[in-house]
């Protein structure tokens, strides 16, 4: 792994030259954002999306982003082309960096660390398909957190996964304050009601796959809505999938009692993703950067 390809700072090095210090307030205060997008024989997916919410991230924290979204982009090329991998994840971290003065109150005078890596690609797990139970654990609100801005802060979601491996499950999914369906670690969750997909609209990640399944609901006539999926909703579900750079679409087989096999949406979904990873409108060809 530490041979894999890296960038710091505006300089090209190897994975293994990207050691934190636990001085930066990124690695103390989770004072960071981070990024993880998705390559394919060559093509990027959403790559204008992911670099502008990276962007829109950093803005959100108040982080410094030194570099332009031409340079960014160009770095995902290269980081790509000299992995020599085929199917690559491109990953991209911000962290505050470490307080000339020492004082961690010292927020403007930080030196801001930008970093990226390419790693192997891999998928949900090795079925692609999640067994999810209901996790106990309530998901960080966006009055506290905005999940909108990605952020390393995740002890409600590494909580729900111990839940679930102490359960036998894959993962877990975090209900809200109100009882509402959020998300899962690392995941966007969407079920199935009355042929409609529900997904879930507050205190999640703005995730770049769920908004890509949208734009082909969009393009394709699918019936959705983004709404607040009330937990007792849940047992009127006739399918459910989650979402994620990791995986693109992954149904969901088990969801506590209930049992689901994929939906003529789902599947048709996954066909209109799978396509979209060779159009232009979807996937940008890394070569042409
Ligand atoms: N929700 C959380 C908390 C995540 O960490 C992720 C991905 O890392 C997602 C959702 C899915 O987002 P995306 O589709 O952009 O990978």
């Amino acid at each position: 792994m530490n041979n894999f390809p890296a960038w710091r700072n505006g300089s090209y090095c190897s994975l293994a030259d990207l050691s934190l210090s636990i001085l930066d307030l990124g690695v103390i205060h989770s004072d960071a954002t981070y990024d993880v997008l998705a390559v394919r024989h060559g093509r990027a997916l959403q790559l204008d999306a992911h670099i502008d919410r990276l962007t829109a991230s950093c803005q959100g924290w108040r982080l410094p982003m030194p570099y332009a979204v031409d340079e960014l982009k160009a770095v995902v090329a290269e980081l790509y082309h000299s992995s020599e991998l085929d199917s690559a994840f491109v990953w991209f971290a911000v962290t505050r960096g470490i307080p000339d003065s020492g004082n961690p109150r010292d927020l403007a005078k930080c030196n801001t660390q930008v970093m990226a890596y390419a790693k192997p690609y891999y998928g949900f797990n090795a079925a692609n398909s999640a067994r999810l139970c209901l996790s106990t654990v309530p998901r960080t609100p966006d009055a506290s957190i905005n999940q909108r801005f990605k952020n390393w802060a995740w002890p409600d979601l590494t909580q729900s996964q111990w839940q679930a491996q102490d359960r036998g499950y894959d993962s877990a999914v975090l209900l809200d304050h109100n009882g509402y369906l959020t998300e899962g670690p690392g995941f966007n969750v969407a079920v199935i009601i009355d042929d409609v997909i529900h997904i879930p609209q507050h205190n999640v990640l703005g995730g770049i796959t769920m908004h890509t399944v949208v734009k082909l609901c969009q393009a394709n006539a699918i019936p959705y809505k983004y709404c607040n999926i009330d937990q007792h909703q849940l047992a009127a579900a006739t399918d459910m999938f989650i979402t994620s750079t990791a995986g693109d679409i992954v149904p969901v087989t088990e969801f506590e009692s209930q049992r689901f096999t994929p939906s003529d949406q789902q599947l048709a979904l996954k066909q209109l993703v799978k396509q979209a990873w060779t159009q232009d409108e979807y996937s940008t060809i890394l070569h042409t950067i």
